[in-house]
């Protein structure tokens, strides 16, 4: 029988018996359940280690990347003292929404943008990784889920478990995401491609990424109560600032719904334990539903690789598609994590090699206005550089 509960397709396994005092259907308890027969998984689950293995790859990108891009602002602030390094466009990825300023620009005008383009690139790359591949940026790629997922596991040791928000507060505190997403769309859908480019041509738009960088060199009182908050929240929560806060993930976890891919359990496999419900740090009902239709599902496989039967949980394409797919449509991890990266390295080499990649901002520009970053002050709205 299948009901909606979250925008989800449940079937209840629990028979519907009749309730003794009231008369209502009921389901019966689990306990009261025929047990049904476990046929264990034989083949070694590995998910784990190589989502891992591509979390750490990618913060460490991300350290060497903000590396040299400190180095290369140094050498601006020290008037040349510091040897010159080369300014790594991938420091972009911090600016998405750079990155979706530049994508209505490409969108309207038919142009790639010069200035941030790998902004623009970077965003595309997620989006698609997001539509192809659930949240999977958040849970595989993102340097913050990233610590925040070591914070969270970090708290796991520390109490023994994490704090579950009741549903009253979790659902509206979720919901807060959405309109953080909401703002920054409204305020980049009501600027013409003309106010873009005058925005990105301002002294606030080149040094974007200096302005970004500067804010967490010099972070002041509030500034660092605001992380302590969040870095505490999230050491009892898991995933507290994605799972709330971050509307980048809300934009791919609204991509990903439109997607192929989910995850996917078979009833007649599953023997009810629940361990895929217990390990989602989604707190998905994984065990209650068919298909894992949520935004919030990031794809981390996580549910897979705990769950003992053979074939009860996997990640593939729907159904309808599986039935005609060799291995019923069923995604293997290593084929999903290679999926993530070949969408990845592709969109990124692409733009390398299209000479797309880095801003055409000349030395002397950058010399004049780095050392001076933080007098740079944001256009407004009213500003006539950004009027058409
Ligand atoms: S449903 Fe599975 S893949 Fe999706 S977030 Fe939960 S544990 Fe991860
Ligand atoms: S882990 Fe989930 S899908 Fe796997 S057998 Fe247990 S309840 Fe069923």
């Amino acid at each position: 029988m299948g009901t909606q509960i979250c925008n989800e397709t449940i079937l209840q396994n629990s028979p519907v018996v009749q309730d003794a005092t009231s008369g209502q259907p009921r389901a019966q308890s689990l306990s009261s359940r025929p047990r049904k027969k476990l046929i264990r998984r034989t083949d070694r689950d590995y998910s784990q280690y190589l989502r891992r293995g591509c979390q750490f790859t990618f913060l460490l990108m991300n350290i060497w990347l903000g590396s040299q891009f400190y180095l290369w602002v140094r050498h601006f602030e020290t008037g040349g003292r510091l040897a010159y390094v080369s300014r790594p466009s991938g420091v972009e990825g911090w600016l998405p929404i750079a990155g979706m300023m530049n994508l209505k620009y490409l969108l309207t005008t038919g142009h790639v943008p010069v200035l941030h383009p790998a902004a623009m690139f970077l965003l595309v790359a997620f989006l698609a990784i997001a539509f192809l591949f659930r949240k999977a940026f958040c849970s595989w790629l993102c340097p913050v889920g990233t610590l925040s997922e070591c914070l969270w596991r970090f708290g796991e040791q520390l109490f023994g478990r994490n704090v579950r928000l009741p549903a009253w507060l979790d659902i509206p505190l979720r919901g807060l995401k959405y309109l953080l997403l909401g703002f920054f769309v409204w305020a980049v859908s009501s600027m013409s491609a003309g106010a873009i480019g005058a925005f990105m041509h301002s002294p606030y738009g080149i040094i974007a990424d200096v302005k970004m960088l500067n804010f967490f060199r010099f972070i002041g009182e509030t500034g660092l109560i605001v992380v302590g908050v969040l870095v505490m929240g999230s050491v009892l929560v898991q995933n507290f600032w994605c799972r709330y806060l971050c509307p980048y993930g809300a934009l791919l976890g609204i991509t990903s719904i439109f997607g192929p891919l989910r995850i996917r359990r078979s009833e007649e496999a599953c023997i009810d334990c629940a361990k895929c419900a217990r390990a989602c740090p989604s707190t998905l009902p994984v065990d209650k539903l068919i298909t894992i239709k949520s935004a919030e599902c990031t794809g981390c496989l996580e549910c897979v690789a705990v769950c003992p039967a053979e074939g009860a949980l996997q990640m593939g394409l729907p159904r309808i598609i599986a039935a005609r797919t060799p291995k019923n449509g069923q995604l293997p991890a290593w084929a999903f994590g290679a999926g993530v990266g070949v969408l990845f390295f592709g969109i990124v080499g692409f733009a390398k090699t299209a000479g797309y990649w880095n801003s055409e901002v000349p030395r002397a520009v950058y010399n004049q206005l780095v050392p001076h970053a933080n007098e740079a002050s944001h256009p407004m709205p009213e500003d006539p550089a950004l009027r058409e």
